[in-house]
Order: structure tokens, then sequence, then C-alpha cells
């Protein structure tokens, strides 16, 4: 029997342990990824030694388990019913997964299912466990099983490390979608350092976002975050005053089209809020980011101006080829990250001395 090394937790906060398990078999309609980078996703280390307590309504996989949410690799192997992913393939694995049959599912709308569950992460209801049974593989791990349909195929140009970023740049684009921007548009990203606020930040670049106001704490990581694009891009140290004055002297006293919110767990309301005052009317606000406060917000001011409050989820696997044809013809442009390289012998280290590094231009990725 063929083995393979993957990162187990045995016990909730434990250590995860270094063990040779069996290769899975692929099913049909799966494939088998050799996995040649996996995103460390800043809050992993909190999902694995805070749960249940943290986010008791968000199911873990039984134990043991396999983690590791943004794998990227080489298609192994594929199923006897796979038609157009063939081994070899340089993909991306979209670890969305529903149960594949509710009203949702029949839509291709996964993030919708009640089932909705991240392979190697979490779940996000009762209907999760099946889910894990079936794609029990994170990608702290050699190998992956994956449904041919959760593939984004990558271009040569985008790097597997760059790839294992994916998961931000879709949750991103995914909203900028909904918010509807574009040319000739303004977007507020709220805490455009952060390692979600950045890729906000590339893919607005990408997809023509004339105007991007970021705010941020940190003066030094917005400077490098304006240099991007200094003639499309203007940042802000929030504290002194309010984010809304400073946006309306940016926008000719109109206000963003959008506000995309990228603020991280343990983030006050009030920070939400502030930028949300920054929308003009009809303007649109997308919330993406951890910020877990109840919002004390006044829906009469809403109904008056004409504001949407969108939440938005993860994005589709089709988002996730849009974003890699944008990175192949250069629109998207990568090349800015910072690969941190780790090794699965390393992972108990890394997930101790990671959550309090300067994410948003490091991109730290285990090399199985
Ligand atoms: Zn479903």
């Amino acid at each position: 029997m063929k083995t393979m090394l993957a990162a187990r937790m045995h016990e909730t906060g434990g250590p995860l342990l270094l063990e040779q398990i069996p290769i899975p078999e692929v099913r049909p309609t799966d494939v088998l990824v050799a996995v040649k980078a996996c995103g460390v996703v800043p809050n992993l280390k909190n999902v694995l030694t805070k749960w249940p307590e943290w986010f008791p309504h968000l199911p873990l996989p039984k134990l043991p388990a396999i983690f590791g949410l943004d794998p990227a690799g080489v298609v192994a192997q594929v199923g006897s019913q796979v038609q157009s992913i063939r081994k070899g393939d340089r993909v991306y694995v979209n670890p969305a997964r529903g149960c594949g049959s509710c009203r949702p599912c029949r839509s291709s709308e996964i993030v919708n299912c009640r089932g909705f569950t991240f392979q190697g992460y979490f779940g996000r209801g009762p209907l999760s466990q099946a889910v894990f049974d079936a794609y029990p593989y994170g990608g702290l791990s050699e190998y992956v099983t994956a449904p041919q349909s959760a593939l984004v195929k990558l271009p040569d140009r985008v790097s597997f490390e760059a790839a294992a970023r994916f998961g931000y740049l879709g949750t991103a684009y995914a909203a900028m979608r909904k918010a509807c921007v574009g040319p000739g548009h303004s977007m507020l990203i709220n805490g455009i350092g952060g390692t979600l606020g950045l890729c906000a930040a590339l893919v607005g670049l990408a997809t023509g976002v004339t105007t991007i106001l970021g705010t941020g704490r940190n003066q030094e990581l917005l400077d490098r975050v304006k240099a991007l694009a200094p003639t499309r891009i203007a940042v802000f140290a929030i504290g002194k005053r309010p984010v809304e004055e400073w946006a309306m002297e940016v926008t000719d006293n109109e206000g963003v089209d959008a506000v995309i919110d990228t603020l991280p767990p343990g983030a006050p309301a009030s920070a939400t809020l502030d930028a949300l005052h920054a929308l003009r009317r009809g303007g649109r606000a997308v919330e993406i980011g951890g910020m877990a406060e109840t919002l004390p917000l006044n829906v009469h001011w809403m109904m008056g101006m004409n504001i949407q409050l969108i939440g938005s989820c993860w994005f589709t696997t089709g988002e996730g080829q849009e974003m890699a044809e944008m990175a192949r013809v250069g629109t998207l442009d990568l090349s800015v990250l910072q690969h941190r390289r780790i090794s699965l012998r390393g992972i108990n280290d890394a997930l101790s001395s990671l959550q309090d590094a300067n994410r948003g231009f490091n991109n730290f990725v285990v090399i199985p």
C-alpha cells in the first residue's frame, strides 16, 4: 500500500502529528491532487485551539482530522468519469463543498447549501460531517482528493504559492462582483493592509476599479499598499478623524460607490460602522471580514440613503477560474506577494509563531 505524509490533529488544541497514512483511492468523478503548496490561514490556530467555544455553530471534522484550506498542486490521478481534467494539470482546489443534491447545490450555489463545508477547515451546520466523511483530506498532506468540479486550472505564470492565496483573492473578487464595482467607480477597503484587504486591492486594480481607498493602522504598511498604484490608491490611518470625513475629501464630497469590509476577528463594530458612513447615496457595502460584534446600524439611514449591506461568503469555482485568467494575461498581478515557505514538519512551530506576523504581503504556505 502506498502511503503519504499528513499532519493530523488527534485532540482539540493538541499538536498536529506527522503520520504516514494511505494515499486515498479516487472515486469516478473525483481527482487526486499532489499538493505543492497550501495556504496557512491566519485564523487556523484560533480555530484549532479555541473550538468549540469560539464559534460553536461551526463544526469541525471528527478527529483525527487533516486541516489545510487552500491547496494547489498537480493532478496525480483522475477518476474514470473525469472528462476535462488530465493527469499533470496544475490546479487550485476550491475547498467549498456542499451536499450535492439540495436545491442550492443543484443550482450551482454550493455556498448556499445547508451543509456548506470547507474541506480541510470547518463546516456550517449538522450536515457538514457527511461532507467531511466524503472529503476528509486537507492541504496539510501530500495528497488530497477533490471533485472534478472544484478545480481551478492554473496558467503556468501562477505559481502554486500564489495560487494558495486564491481563497482570499476569490473572497474579495466575489464581494466586488456583488458590489458591482469596476471602471469609473470608487471602492473603500476597510483594513487594506491585512491578508484579505491587500487581496481586495490587487483584485480591484485587476478589475479596473478607478479609485481605491484603504484604511489601516500601520502607516508604513499603508504606504506600501499605496505604492502599488499611487494614482489610483489613497490610504488613511484610522484614529485621528472619521473615515467618512477623509473619504468625502477624496471623492469630491460624493462618498464611495462601495465599501468592502475586511476587518479581522476582534475588530470593533465601530470600525465597520465608521467605514459604512463613507458610502455615497445608493452605495453598496459588502462584509467579508471576521468582525463579529453586532453592528448598531440605523436602518432608517440606510433606507433614506438607498444603501445596501451584503454578506458574502467565499466564491464559486467559476469566479476562481476568472481570476486565474486575469493572472494569465497579467491584469491580476500577484508578484507583490512574498512567499514564506514552511515545511509540513514545521507546521506546529509555524502555527504558534504566525498569528501576529505582518500578514498582508507575506504569504505563508506549507510545502508538503
Ligand atoms: Zn446542498
